[in-house]
């Protein structure tokens, strides 16, 4: 009777606890971050490292308008970002390095961050960094356009308070920051890799049977040969 009440209890306070946990607000950092709309954007691509594709500043715009349009639908705010020609105008800077790890700073294992200022409960600025690139093994890998797109939409979402999130499929979850996870270029190596191994492991296999096969009818003409003149000696 006592453990079907414990019972009884531990279900009700499930039921209870279950909706409010999951109804808990989204983590942010701050509600709405700029006291100003529209946002101001700095994209500087003229102190870019080695490998710095031109085609990374479209994406950075493409993540601006992934969250005009409304992004993952957890801002209480409608941003609206104006792009300006120089740091000192902007409110969020963008920068690209080689490799985050060489930046002192960084945080450890991260493509890229958003670092806020605040200043009585609102951003006075935020700076974006982002790397082109990073070891995988022992050799050096760029992101691909589609990489640096969700990693600067993950920024971004940073730049307008939201914090990270526990869910998977959300931009704001920080797998789109962390390296291990983000490579389709190591994929798509990897696959090479493993395409050059089976072409090597039929090869092997091709060159064992075709000669398991020659020698088996060498042994069976040299054996045809003994047994015949045998057949002829009887
Ligand atoms: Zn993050």
């Amino acid at each position: 009777m006592e453990t079907m009440k414990l019972a009884l209890i531990i279900l009700i306070l499930f039921i209870f606890i279950c909706p409010v946990s999951a109804a808990e607000s989204y983590p942010k950092m701050l509600e709405n971050p700029w006291d100003h709309s529209p946002i101001t954007v700095f994209i500087d691509d003229e102190n870019v490292p080695e490998h710095y594709s031109p085609t990374y500043y479209d994406q950075i715009e493409k993540a601006m308008g992934y969250w005009e349009q409304g992004g993952n639908g957890q801002l209480s705010f409608d941003p609206e970002f104006k792009l300006v020609d120089s740091m000192d105008k902007a409110d969020i800077n963008v920068k690209w390095v080689e490799n985050l790890e060489k930046v002192e700073d960084a945080p450890d294992g991260v493509a890229g961050y958003c670092r806020p200022y605040v200043v009585d409960g609102k951003y006075v600025r935020a700076d974006i960094v982002l790397e082109v690139g990073n070891y995988q093994g022992f050799s050096w890998q760029q992101y691909g356009d589609t990489n640096m797109r969700e990693i600067a939409k993950h920024e971004f979402g940073h730049a307008l308070g939201l914090g990270h999130s526990d869910d998977r499929n959300d931009i704001m979850y920080p797998e789109y920051e962390m390296k291990d996870n983000i490579n389709p270029l190591l994929v798509e190596q990897s696959h090479t890799y493993l395409i050059v191994i089976s072409g090597v492991v039929f090869a092997v296999l091709m060159f064992l049977g075709i000669s398991w096969r020659y020698n088996k009818k060498k042994r069976e003409s040299i054996e045809n040969e003994i047994f015949d003149g045998w057949d002829d000696n009887d």
